[in-house]
Formats: C-alpha cells, structure tokens, sequence
C-alpha cells in the first residue's frame, strides 16, 4: 500500500502516520522527495479500510497495491484455469465453448426444437431458466422442477451439457441432478450467503456480472464461493446499466481482457443480455470471440417473437448457425477454436 502525504505535512505529522501503520503491523519504508514524503507499508494478511488512512491529518491520498482478493487473483495460478465440465470438456482451454439455449424454458416443444437446433449449430451447453428473476412480479416466474427436467432430458437426448440459474440457497439441492453448470444471476452477484452456500457444492458456478458492479467486486463474490472449496468458477460479463439507452445494458467488451489480466478464471460473454436486442447481438458475439473470451451464453428461440421471456433479445436458429459459422473463421486468428 502507498501512502502519499500532503505537501508541506511536518515531520511530526509523518512520525504520526508511521507510527499508525507500524501499529497495525506494517513495515515501512519511506521515501522523501523534495516536495513530498511517500511512505510504502508492505504487510500481508491486514485488514484495513483505506478511508480510515486518508482521514489522518496530513495524508493525502491511499492506494492500495495487493489485490483484495487472493484466490480469484491471476497469481494465485498464473497459468489460467480450465474449469472441466461433467463430459470432460473444458472452459478456459483453447476451445471456445458455446450455450446457447431459450431465455425460460416454456414447454417440452419449445425446448426440445431450440435444443436440437443449438446441437446441431455446435453449441456444448444448453441454457434455459427454470427459476426466473423477473423485474416484475406478474411477469413469467419459470416453470421450476419440472423445467429443470426436461433440460436434462433435452441435454441428454442431444448431447449437451445443462446450464440454469439458481436464485436462492434452498434451490440448490433440488438443482444438483439436473444441472451441470450452477448460474448466478447478474441480481444475485452480490447475494454472499448464496455465494458462500455455492463454495460448498461441488459442481461449476458461472457467476455474472451484476447491473452495476465493478470488476473488483466481481472478483470478490467469486472470492466468497472460492473460499468455500469450490475453484469452479467460471466469470460472465452480460452488460452493466449506463446513461445509454439505446441497448439494454451496455456490453462492456473491455471486461474480458482485463479479467484475463487480473484473474485466472475463464470468462464468458452473454451479448444477448449485454445488447438486448436481437440484431446486436453477433456482432457484440463476434467482438467477444476477437477480446479472447473463453465462452459465450447466447439466447437462442425457435420462435422468439411467441416468447415469454427476452424475446427480443433471442436469436432465431438460423442467425445462431450464422453466427457460429462466422465465429469458426474468427476464433483462430486469436488462437482459439470453436467445433
Ligand atoms: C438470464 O440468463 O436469463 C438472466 C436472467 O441473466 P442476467 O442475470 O444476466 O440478467
Ligand atoms: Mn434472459
């Protein structure tokens, strides 16, 4: 951590601070320029809140060099992590995986013709909401247990992996056969007794981004559910809330390369929910793919204008064979693959 104090502090005031940051067990080194003195506290395992530091007399400002979090960090495995799926397949490694699959799961029919669709374009996972959170409460709950098993079904009729999203601990049990993927939705990113409840289950979490989260608290709440054991967590930028209106959520494509930078768990991209409107979602697709995601969860719907849920934002079967023939071109020039 860095301390710079303020032009002009005296040497009472810096004797001051020291003395403060040896009391909460720092070592410190200081480095006094002509204008102003820096003082560098090295020291692991402390518990500061850096407000308490900058309020001291004559500091001027505090910034922090060791991230917060330690487990989701880079260092923590510098080579990267392949989060394995249940058949063997893995996210992280050179392969792009790709989910795709219905906002909500509505019927069997409605199901079964957008998981057979999504199989055959090469999609590895198949997504579909059984528990819903829905901004409104009179809006499609999802249809729960019984969504949960015709995903499975579907997934094992046309061999594909399951992902759907769990919205509160006492779903997780009931969750377990079904699924191969736990996701956490963008609401509950910060939901902590959820994610210390995940840390137990071993199975994968994709955690999303929330509306309005910064990367730094993404990391953190992937911290919580690594601190209780489970290291299978897969990250998910899916837009966050800016003064834009135009798209739903504004995608912010830069979160892939900076959570590669400063983590080594995979990340994902959903441009269905980062745009959400149909026509922007491949080209957001196509740049995801290009900034190195390991991953994309796309909203795919055999008739998405008859939809429940995200209609508008859901790609007819045909833009998602395009898409994933437009992918096949672009993934190797970044190194990647896509089959
Ligand atoms: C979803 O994947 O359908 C969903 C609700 O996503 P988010 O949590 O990103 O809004
Ligand atoms: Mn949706």
């Amino acid at each position: 951590m860095i301390v710079a104090m303020q032009e002009g502090a005296d040497e009472a005031l810096i004797q001051q601070v020291i003395e403060h940051l040896v009391k909460m067990g720092f070592e410190v080194h200081r480095s006094t320029g002509a204008r102003m003195t820096v003082l560098g506290a090295v020291g692991s395992g402390i518990e500061i809140d850096i407000r308490n530091l900058e309020l001291l007399p004559g500091v001027q400002e505090v910034h922090r060099i060791s991230s917060p979090y330690k487990l989701a960090g880079r260092s923590f495995r510098p080579e990267g992590t392949v989060v394995r799926l249940a058949n063997g397949i893995g996210i992280g490694g050179n392969e792009i995986i790709v989910m795709a699959g219905p906002c909500s799961v509505e019927s069997r029919e409605q199901l079964f013709t957008t998981a057979e669709a999504v199989a055959k374009s090469g999609a590895k996972v198949l997504r579909g909401g059984a528990f819903k959170p829905r901004s409104s409460p009179y809006s499609f709950q999802g249809h729960g247990e019984d969504a949960l098993k015709l995903l499975r079904e579907a997934g094992e009729k046309f061999n594909l992996l399951v992902i759907s999203e769990v919205m509160e601990i006492s779903q997780i049990p009931p969750m377990l056969p079904y699924v191969d993927i736990l996701q956490v939705g963008a609401r509950n990113m910060q939901n902590f007794n959820l994610l210390r409840e995940l840390g137990k289950v071993r199975k994968p979490v994709l955690l999303k981004r929330g509306i309005a989260a910064t990367l730094e608290e993404l990391l953190l709440s992937a911290e919580y559910i690594m601190a209780g054991g489970n290291y299978d967590v897969i990250l998910c930028e899916r837009g966050i809330r800016t003064f834009e209106t135009y798209t739903r959520n504004t995608m912010d494509i830069s979160a892939i390369p900076i959570i590669h930078k400063l983590s080594h768990l995979p990340m994902t991209a959903d441009p269905s929910h980062g745009t959400g409107r149909r026509d922007k979602v491949s080209p957001m697709a196509r740049a995801s793919v290009a900034a190195g995601a390991d991953a994309l969860l796309i909203e795919v719907h055999c008739n998405p204008d008859k939809a429940l849920s995200d209609g508008a934002q859901s790609l007819f079967p045909e833009q998602f064979a395009k898409l994933m023939d437009e992918l096949r071109i672009i993934a190797p020039a970044v190194g990647r693959k896509i089959v």
